[in-house]
């Protein structure tokens, strides 16, 4: 059985038990789904000891209404956490995550501003405080983050080298439906209606057409478009589909 813990001096007790089994650490805001399946099988299979955490982490969220409207599913989180023998699931509340109530955060100055930092101002700095608390909580050996969120993974692996952080992040491919939508928490909140037409946005996003087109044929169809843009081999975008925002990227 997965055991919960909630509290931060739970955990020290048993990492203080620990010490020489590697520990694999998979960080989610919960409302699991087969992409957070693949982290925590990975986690699962490379080290002695999984910690997933479940926290939808308030700082990250600079629209209310997205962070209350954010999937939560503890019940079936917890049975999947079970049926894949993880070891351990941290599920933190506010208070215990931060004790400072956010008077201290993390930023960086370059990389975290274009794409989806553009437009979501103080989305980085979130993501990096509670990665950084996390990391500096669990103390794992491995930490394991999906390519679906590229600049995310880009921007936690420059963050460990900047702090010389002795971890090591574990870059694992994009889980996709059957139909070619990348999987996502968000993707509950679409009606049948909306899920069928998010699928034209992976459809143009790995077709040949250039950014250009692919960004005007997006919102011909009716998408909101934040962006297409190229970089590292890759494709990335940004777009909402009714109030549900989506983002994706395919290697070009
Ligand atoms: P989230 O719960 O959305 O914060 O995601 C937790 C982790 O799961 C992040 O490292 C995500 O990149 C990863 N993830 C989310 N969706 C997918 C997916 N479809 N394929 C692979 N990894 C994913």
């Amino acid at each position: 059985m997965t055991r919960i813990i909630k509290k931060i001096s739970e955990w020290r007790k048993v990492r203080n038990e620990t010490e020489n089994k590697s520990i694999g650490f998979v960080p989610t805001m919960g409302a699991l789904h087969r992409g957070h399946e693949s982290l925590i099988e990975k986690s699962v299979s490379d080290n002695e000891i999984t910690v997933v955490s479940i926290f939808v982490n308030p700082t990250q969220f600079n629209d209310p209404d997205d962070l209350q409207n954010y999937p939560r599913a503890f019940e079936k989180d917890y049975e999947i956490l079970n049926s894949h023998n993880v070891d351990y699931l941290f599920f933190p509340d506010y208070g215990e995550i931060y004790n400072d109530n956010y008077r201290y955060k993390l930023s960086e100055s370059e990389f975290s501003k274009i794409l989806c930092g553009k437009f979501r101002p103080g989305h980085f700095d979130g993501v990096l405080t509670v990665v950084m608390k996390l990391f500096n909580i669990i103390k794992p050996h491995k930490a394991y983050f999906g390519e679906k969120d590229y600049q995310q993974l880009k921007l936690i692996e420059g963050m460990c080298k900047a702090f010389f952080m002795d971890i090591e992040i574990i870059q694992c491919p994009i889980v996709r439906d059957v139909d070619g939508l990348a999987l996502s928490s968000r993707n509950k909140l679409l009606s049948e209606e909306e899920r069928k037409f998010a699928l034209n946005f992976p459809r143009l996003l790995k077709s040949d057409k250039s950014k250009e087109e692919i960004f005007r044929e997006l919102e011909n169809l009716g998408f909101k478009v934040d962006y297409i843009e190229e970089m590292d081999g890759r494709r990335l975008g940004a777009v909402y589909v009714g109030n549900v925002r989506l983002i994706d990227n395919v290697k070009i």
